[in-house]
């Protein structure tokens, strides 16, 4: 077998790397396109074009790590958590080749200026990817996931509309050149993209692209090369609604893609709070984690109501469904009430128990679906937002799906310890 260098063994010297290297740092904001001089490539400008807090360094000589391309890379190195040591070294073209978004990053400010001056947005679909067989209804509640992480910390709700409604969101699945100035770069690479708020960008404002030369999926694990659409929308969307990249490593804002992710950090709650600010609740209600109505009993070894929390044990390699039935206020003060978000007190007491599926429900009609969240361990507070945080009549209900694996009795246990929603004006 003939020996072939690895990617991180690989350490440019070449003139192109280092030109690549200069083409990277402008697109992604660490030097100012207008500062470069690039021969032979192609300088498509950013969708925002010099991205605020981009470096106004003096103008860089192509292909040459000069002062002001060892500057770049290292605020580059800085953002990533590397060494800073202003070279093109290993660890810095790897973090470089990582896939991302193709948005510019800007380390210092976590709010971009611009924000919607309305709570109640809408969204919709110009066309659709149909990667991995998806259909319209998979993609609409991956995309719906995606905004109900962002709904359930603000009074931010989103309503998806027809595209011929004009909505404030316009999601596109494109791949190269699509006519905003930022084209594509094929699989891998840059992801997506997004635009912030109005007024910038004029009719593009808050819209989200998708590259379609990825290969998009909604299930966990994703499968080799595949990217999760709820993950990469959860942080475009944060774009759209006024968030930058964060250099937070571990947050939905940090700009590279490493795997699924399919709830807020506390930095990304913290950065849309202080825009938005938080939700005021009108009613809060709990109930206690006795009240669990199990779907198929004969599927669980054993299960204990003691006091006032359920614990189970589930048999190895079956699924099973825990329904909570919340005593629902749907009218108060003759108001009808909305809802804005479910929570969960829960936790299992090994990687045998997961928590896949959470599903929120009023009267028989499911107004949202967590699909696909795979959390186990102590869980002692997690919210579930509606996107679209629609009036409730029937009362509110939260099922939960599990998936018991292969293990002893003891790491097949789960403990639900309580429930609850938070409901709105
Ligand atoms: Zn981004
Ligand atoms: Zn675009």
């Amino acid at each position: 077998m003939a020996k072939t260098l690895k990617k991180s063994e690989f350490v440019p010297k070449k003139t192109s790397d280092v030109k690549q290297a200069q083409k990277f740092l402008s697109l992604f904001g660490y030097l100012n396109p207008q500062d470069t001089e690039y021969e032979g490539v192609d300088m498509p400008p950013n969708p925002e074009s010099p991205p605020e807090g981009a470096l106004k360094s003096a103008r860089v000589k192509s292909g040459e790590i000069d002062s002001g391309t060892r500057e770049a890379l290292m605020h580059f190195q800085k953002f990533y958590g590397l060494d800073q040591t202003g070279k093109l070294d290993k660890a810095t073209v790897e973090m470089m080749s990582t896939k991302r978004c193709g948005m510019p990053d800007i380390g210092e400010y976590v709010a971009h200026g611009n924000k919607w001056n309305k709570n109640d947005l809408t969204y919709g679909f110009v066309n659709y990817t149909n990667d991995s067989g998806l259909t319209q209804a998979q993609i609409h509640n991956a995309i719906a996931q995606a905004f109900a992480l962002w709904a359930a910390e603000t009074r931010l709700s989103f309503r998806r509309v027809n595209i011929s409604s004009n909505p404030d969101i316009r999601i596109r699945f494109v791949s190269g050149d699509h006519g905003d100035g930022a084209p594509f770069d094929g699989a891998s690479g840059v992801l997506a993209h997004a635009f912030y708020p109005p007024p910038n960008s004029g009719d593009l404002a808050g819209d989200a692209h998708f590259d379609e030369a990825e290969n998009w999926t909604i299930n966990i694990p994703t499968g080799s090369g595949k990217i999760d659409l709820v993950t990469v929308a959860a942080h475009e969307f944060g774009h759209a609604l006024g968030l930058r990249h964060s250099s937070v490593n571990g947050s939905l804002m940090f700009p590279s893609y490493g795997g699924p992710m399919r709830e807020l950090h506390s930095d990304d709650k913290n950065g849309i709070t202080s825009i938005y600010g938080g939700y005021s609740i009108a009613h809060a209600m709990w109930t206690h984690g006795t009240g669990i109505q199990i779907e198929r009993p004969n599927n669980l070894d054993n299960i204990v109501r003691a006091g006032f929390y359920t614990y189970l044990y589930g048999k190895a390699n079956t699924t099973n469904w825990f329904h909570f039935a919340i005593p629902t206020p749907v009218i108060e003060d003759n108001k009808r009430l909305k809802i804005c978000c479910a929570i969960l007190r829960f936790r299992t007491f090994s990687d045998k128990a997961i928590v896949r599926h959470v599903h929120i429900y009023d009267g028989y009609t499911k107004i949202a679906s967590h699909d696909n969240i795979n959390l186990t361990g102590d869980q002692w507070f997690r919210k579930y937002g509606v996107a679209h945080k629609p009036y409730i009549y029937w009362g509110l209900g939260i099922s939960i799906g599990v998936e018991f694996k292969t293990g002893t009795l003891h790491q097949r246990r789960m403990d639900f310890v309580s429930a609850g929603c938070d409901l709105i004006r």
